[in-house]
């Protein structure tokens, strides 16, 4: 018993039990309602019939009140789908009055010993009805108390009678009131138990282990939720730059402190508003800022939290150092569904990553049909057989000192099946951010080899190396056993870098280059003058030749500044026993102007446009069979 009151004190106390206790018993009282409201019309019929005058009209009054706010009571106060327990205990006092209104009247009016036993089925009937303890403690006392009362007007044999029964009857009322509730409980214990294990394994489901953030699914269902609501938001996107070099140079044990303390830094950025953050992926984040707010207040908070990233992170005795750009759209006005916005928010990033590397860019509607043209692309690229429908084009690289063509440079392309051919730059960047690029590196690469395997052995192939592939070690090995596996001359195969590919990540790009150059390949810088040009790339990387971008070729005919710029680049590489090549000559005018530069080699338009690779083969046949000409010209002068 002590028990049973303790655990009904929890429940009493306790909110939730308090409701699961409500949510139990409403059925057992709407159930109870109904055949009483049933009864109540019955009897109301049967006083109809049985009684006149003032008697009809009290007791029939008040059995027909009883039916009424029974079926009231029934319908709309318990039909609701959350019922307090306050609410239910009175609804069960009063129900328990009513019915108690009832007997009482009638006693009242014709008292008959018999009748007494309706105090005793009321007690019993209250044991279930009462609800709570004390409204069921109320109800039988009522009972059982009017029931010696009225006993003390009848024989004396029925009142000991009615005294047994009565004690009894308390005893029996009580005792079923607690059996019940035992039950009842037990089970709300046994039901909030199963209901908290299920909150912990949602719980779960829902978290990212690592950083015990909301991981991707839960974000997506949260923004999902709050988009399907209607409230304006704003998502955006954090990802980092350099994160998988650390991993992959420290291992994953720094990689994951090091995302524990990026995440402590975001996280008392979000704090600052309303802001929720979550893990999507290895090193990307999502924000999701409710409101309205000006976009000049979501760049702000993107670039606050970018600067928070950009300083270094002290972990063990390691200082390391990780960079981060953003993405946002707005719902509505940039995206009309969770998935769209993520899609823009993404796209926004990936212009940051392209663009303003460490900054935060807001999705700009007009960039829409760029987009879709984008994600169709991408689609493309996933979907479509590349190993067909991409291809190369070879363009020759002449050597003024032999006036022999001396190798190609290899150009992708790419005619796609239903977007037509679809120019480099293009499908290499949707491929590089897609995660895409090295599956198109290593179809593109095999084409080339199998092209130099058909050229002459003095001919070199030049590919060119996509900013993906230079923070992957194992992409430089997989080309490099595909080199062995054709059996071709490492030093025949020349690797086209550029400065920006190569910044990402320098101490990784550089090892992978060394990687290469190990094997016998060679290394050339390209577009060298168009970017940062900075010399340091130079000293720092194991480079056999250097390409002067072709915005320089085109300006060296008109400015004298720019000829000298290049004839610098060109005598510095001759210092360093580094070749160099010049881009892009197109013309005679050009040519003159920069043949007394003395450029080891010349690759342009002027020369020889990208061709096929069998244009390619036969053009370097002709020219073997020139030389051999020439060589035999000579021989024949000598
Ligand atoms: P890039 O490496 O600088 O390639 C040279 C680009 O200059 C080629 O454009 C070529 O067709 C063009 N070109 C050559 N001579 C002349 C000339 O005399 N005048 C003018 N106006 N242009 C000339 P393309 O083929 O459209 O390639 C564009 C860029 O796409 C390449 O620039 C390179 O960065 C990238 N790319 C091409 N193929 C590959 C590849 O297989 N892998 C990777 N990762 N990138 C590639
Ligand atoms: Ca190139
Ligand atoms: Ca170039």
């Amino acid at each position: 018993m002590l028990r049973f009151i303790e655990t009904y004190g929890k429940a009493w106390r306790d909110p939730v039990r308090r409701q699961a206790l409500a949510d139990a018993y409403v059925p057992i009282v709407r159930g109870f309602l109904l055949p009483g409201c049933a009864y109540y019309v019955f009897v109301t019929w049967g006083h109809w019939r049985d009684e006149t005058g003032r008697e009809l009209a009290i007791l029939g009054g008040i059995s027909a009140l009883t039916a009424l706010a029974y079926w009231l009571m029934r319908q709309s106060v318990l039909g609701r789908p959350k019922v307090s327990l306050g609410v239910l205990e009175a609804c069960g006092v009063l129900t328990n009055v009513l019915m108690y209104s009832n007997v009482l009247a009638y006693m009242l009016l014709h008292f008959e010993p018999s009748k007494l036993i309706y105090f005793v089925l009321m007690a019993v009937v209250f044991s279930t009805s009462g609800v709570t303890l004390r409204g069921t403690l109320f109800s039988i006392v009522l009972s059982i108390g009017s029931l010696f009362w009225f006993a003390g007007g009848a024989d004396q044999e029925t009142r000991e009678q009615f005294v047994f029964i009565g004690i009894a009857t308390s005893f029996a009322a009580f005792g079923m009131a607690s059996l019940l509730r035992k039950a009842i409980l037990k089970q709300i214990e046994a039901r909030l138990a199963a209901d908290e294990m299920a909150a912990r394994a949602q719980a779960l489901a829902r978290t990212d282990m690592l950083t015990a953030l909301p991981n991707r699914r839960s974000m997506f269902a949260e923004l999902d939720g709050l988009v399907a609501s209607g409230k304006p938001l704003w998502l955006g996107i954090v990802d980092l730059d350099g994160f998988k070099s650390i991993n992959d140079v420290y291992g994953h044990l720094i990689g994951d402190r090091l995302l524990g303390a990026v995440v402590e830094r975001l996280a008392e950025e979000a704090s600052k508003g309303d802001i929720l953050l979550g893990r999507i992926g290895g090193d990307e984040f999502a924000i999701i800022v409710p409101g309205d707010r000006p976009a000049a207040e979501i760049e702000a908070l993107g670039d606050a939290m970018i600067g928070r990233l950009a300083l270094p992170f002290q972990i063990s005795l390691l200082s390391l150092s990780v960079g981060a750009s953003a993405g946002f759209a707005h719902f509505p006005s940039m995206g009309a569904s969770g998935a769209q916005l993520y899609e823009r928010a993404d796209y926004a990033l990936y212009k940051a990553k392209a663009h303003r590397r460490g900054r935060t860019v807001l999705f700009d509607s007009d960039e829409d049909e760029e987009m879709k043209e984008n994600v169709a692309m991408e689609r493309a690229l996933r979907e479509h057989d590349l190993n067909a429908e991409l291809y190369l084009l070879l363009q020759p690289q002449y050597s003024l000192r032999e006036n022999a063509i001396t190798g190609f440079e290899a150009l992708a392309r790419w005619r796609c099946d239903g977007l037509g051919e679809v120019q480099p730059d293009k499908f290499i960047r949707i491929a590089e951010r897609s995660g895409l690029m090295r599956r198109v590196t290593d179809i593109l690469f095999a084409k080339g080899l199998d092209t130099l395997a058909r050229l002459p052995a003095d001919m070199s192939l030049s590919f060119n190396l996509s900013a993906r592939d230079l923070v992957d070690r194992s992409v430089a090995a997989g080309l490099l056993r595909m080199i062995a596996a054709r059996g071709i001359a490492a030093d025949r195969v020349e690797f086209e870098i550029t400065e920006t590919a190569v910044m990402a990540d320098l101490p990784l790009a550089r090892l992978i280059l060394e990687d290469l150059s190990a094997a016998g390949c060679r290394i050339a810088l390209d577009d060298f003058g168009s970017g940062y040009s900075s010399f340091r790339y130079i000293d720092q990387l194991p480079l056999n030749k250097v390409k002067v971008d072709k915005s320089f070729v085109r300006q060296v005919a008109h400015s004298v500044t720019s000829r000298e710029i290049v004839a610098g680049v060109i005598a510095l590489c001759q210092r360093l026993g580094l070749r160099s090549v010049l881009e892009g000559v197109e013309t005679d005018a050009e040519l003159a102007v920069v043949l007394p530069l003395e450029p080891d080699l010349i690759q342009g338009y002027y020369f020889g446009r990208p061709m096929t690779a069998d244009e390619a083969v036969a053009v370097s046949a002709t020219q073997g069979v020139r030389n051999a000409d020439n060589r035999s010209a000579s021989a024949a002068a000598v």
